[in-house]
């Protein structure tokens, strides 16, 4: 017996070959097929008789086929021509390249044909019309009506989508239960499922599309701010063996935070004091501290270590780069080892002996099975966004139930924090340590590259001449895809050798990429921290973390491909000293949207509000990666209808309130089995 949840191959009408291409599509039930949702409808809703076409007419057209037949074109291309009647009038119809058509549409056959009208000659005609045989058992599904036209895949077109969906709806509509209580429909004025969904795909008019896509967008929100509360609730329930005590310290901590070479941020006291709270409870936190790029958040990390060391307990940090990693050991021996506090390193190359150890430092190495962190109470993660669920949940597990603190510079929404963050904890440090200078960002013109290149030659000369390197910087060269391949550090080569030879020949120039080895890659950050190095040209490698206070030049090539939070991002890596500081953006897309997108960041220096900008335009899939990174895109929900946002908030707190509400079955079951799997960014 076939069911909503049985595997879409087991249907005869699909078959194994169509199965794989739909499980492209992450189709792989026949549930998901159901739940596979048009973007946007063809309207042909317009059923005209011939003798009534204008040309450039939009149309449905309901005839017979009186002929039809293949024939070639002078530069040999297939054409299919066929004649149209209905009882007013006949019209020409052509088709290119669709030689199987004659074996479908014959002379005598009902038809019809839906597109547009156009003129050939002095002859009006249809072009390339969608066509379907008209019989009496069925209605139209892709003609005289809005067809719904949905997310494609090679060999899978709308059509042939429309037309398994269409038939998987009249044999399992009355399958599907309503999950939701009659009250909550009744209180947000929602459609019944059953309709919804056939109305998503098959609507009589706008309206049916309006009221389908407002219940599934609430079922949508709804469930999954079910989860996140479910799973808020679970956590509350666990217990963790690692209190962390703050007040009897209270003066070691201050004389702690007054030994540091500033004083800390309002938004950092607070974070921090957040964080020690949080710690305190029996619970293990989950608590993500967002800041933008520079805004200090590895000094709040610190002192919530220190607390922890006091404590008698370990504390882990965890940074995806080698680099970067490299860099917060240093940080933290500078602060810490003071006190007495020992820190060990661990990378793929340095495996210390982790007993002796306070603080450990370190990248994915940290949580490779061999190692073990003892009494591990605090676990951090920085650039935690760079981490996928498994890393994150296998360095959580070093330890029993520590405190997990997750640090981040990709800025979340509001929106965002609101719904898919709903059961983290955040804490967010919104102002920059004083005294930063307003980077400045110009979008560049292809034409002003050698101007370009010129100025930051004189920006960098010191004096009369280069000899001497005082303020340096940076040219990101693009990468393709998430990650860096060959092709990539083919590019990042070839420009840098056509910088150093062309552009900035009087310069020293060096180059960084993943493919260099450790020692390379160590090599040259040293020359770039000992002033060996004027401009470093390097792939998206140096977004995380790298701290130069006299890189004063971010340049980034073919600016298009990165999202605006992710440009905010490397922005970042420069204003970091005393130096008035710039942001240079190429593209290689010259179309206004692209600018216009790109010219964003020449207005704003507010990560969050980039962020949404990014929300909007990209959505979240794109921000954040996949689901794998912890976020899960919705399919129909708009992340920015704040509306909805709270309406299935209030719909929550309402189920929470009445358990015979919480307790509808149909609910439950939808919650056992819910797709909308939250997996917190832990
Ligand atoms: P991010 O939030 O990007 O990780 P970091 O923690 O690396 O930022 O801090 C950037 C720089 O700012 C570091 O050199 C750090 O020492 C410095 N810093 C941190 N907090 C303050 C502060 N309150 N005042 C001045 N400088 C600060
Ligand atoms: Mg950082």
């Amino acid at each position: 017996m076939l069911t909503l949840t049985s595997n879409i191959s087991s249907l005869r009408m699909i078959g194994n070959v169509y199965a794989a291409k739909l499980n492209k599509l992450s189709i792989y039930t026949i549930e998901d097929l159901i739940y596979h949702l048009p973007s946007r409808y063809e309207n042909y809703t317009v059923i005209s008789k011939i003798n009534r076409l204008q040309p450039g007419e939009r149309v449905t057209v309901i005839g017979t086929i009186t002929k039809i037949s293949n024939s070639f074109t002078k530069s040999g291309k297939k054409i299919q021509k066929a004649r149209l009647s209905d009882e007013t009038d006949s019209i020409d119809v052509i088709w290119y390249n669709q030689p199987f058509l004659t074996r479908i549409l014959k002379a005598g056959s009902a038809v019809s044909l839906a597109g547009n009208t156009s003129i050939y000659g002095f002859k009006l005609m249809l072009e390339s019309p969608e066509y379907e045989l008209v019989t009496s058992q069925k209605s139209l599904i892709h003609t005289g009506r809005l067809a719904p036209i949905y997310p494609e895949t090679r060999g899978l077109s709308s059509k042939w989508i429309r037309s398994r969906t269409y038939s998987l709806l009249t044999n399992f509509l009355s399958e599907i239960r309503d999950y939701l209580p009659a009250r909550l429909l009744a209180d947000y004025h929602l459609p019944p499922l059953k309709s919804a969904l056939f109305n998503i795909h098959f609507p009589k008019n706008l309206t049916d599309v309006e009221d389908a896509r407002k219940r599934l967008s609430f079922d949508e929100m709804f469930l999954f701010q079910m989860h996140s509360k479910l799973n808020k609730l679970k956590n509350k329930k666990e217990f963790t063996k690692f209190r962390i005590r703050n007040e009897e310290f209270n003066p070691k901590i201050h004389g702690f935070i007054s030994s540091l070479p500033f004083t800390l941020t309002h938004s950092q006291e607070k974070s921090l004091q957040e964080i020690l709270e949080d710690i305190a409870e029996p619970y293990p936190m989950n608590r993500l501290l967002e800041g933008d790029v520079g805004s200090g958040k590895t000094v709040v990390a610190a002192i919530a270590m220190y607390v922890v060391f006091l404590n008698g307990f370990k504390s882990a940090l965890m940074a995806p780069t080698e680099i970067l990693a490299k860099q917060h050991f240093r940080t933290m021996k500078n602060i810490l080892s003071p006190y007495q506090i020992k820190i060990s390193l661990i990378t793929a190359e340095n495996h210390p002996d982790t007993e002796n150890t306070d603080i450990y430092v370190g990248t994915h190495a940290l949580i490779a099975d061999k190692i073990e962190l003892k009494n591990l109470a605090l676990a951090v993660i920085d650039e935690q966004q760079r981490f996928g669920v498994t890393q994150r949940t296998k360095f959580r597990q070093k330890g029993d139930k520590p405190h997990l603190l997750s640090l981040t510079a990709t800025p979340i929404p509001r929106t965002l924090a609101l719904t898919v963050f709903a059961d983290l904890d955040i804490s967010v440090i919104d102002e920059m340590p004083t005294g930063r200078k307003k980077i400045k960002t110009w979008v560049v013109p292809e034409n002003k590259r050698a101007s370009a290149y010129n100025w930051i030659k004189e920006l960098l000369k010191f004096k009369e001449n280069y000899a001497k390197i005082t303020k340096q910087a940076f040219i990101i060269c693009p990468f393709i895809e998430e990650s860096e391949t060959l092709t990539t550090v083919k590019a990042v080569k070839k420009e840098y050798e056509r910088l150093s030879r062309e552009a900035f020949p009087q310069l020293k120039l060096g180059l960084l990429h993943s493919r260099l080895s450790a020692k390379e890659r160590q090599k040259v950050m040293s020359q770039m921290e000992n002033k060996q190095i004027h401009i470093l040209v390097a792939t998206p490698i140096v977004e995380v973390g790298i701290d130069f206070p006299d890189a004063v030049v971010m340049l980034i090539e073919a600016a298009e491909r990165f999202g605006l939070a992710q440009l905010h991002q490397l922005r970042g890596r420069v204003g970091r000293g005393r130096y008035q500081s710039y942001c240079l953006l190429f593209s290689d897309n010259a179309n206004s949207q692209t600018i216009d997108r790109l010219k964003l960041l020449e207005k704003s220096d507010k990560g969050p509000i980039l962020a949404e900008y990014d929300l909007r335009l990209r959505g979240p899939g794109e921000m954040y990666g996949t689901a794998q990174h912890g976020f899960v895109p919705f399919k129909i929900a708009d992340l920015g209808d704040v509306n909805l946002i709270k309406t299935s908030k209030t719909a929550v707190e309402t189920v929470f309130e009445d358990q015979s509400l919480l307790n509808f079955p149909p609910l439950q079951d939808k919650l056992r089995q819910a797709k909308i799997m939250y997996i917190a960014p832990n």
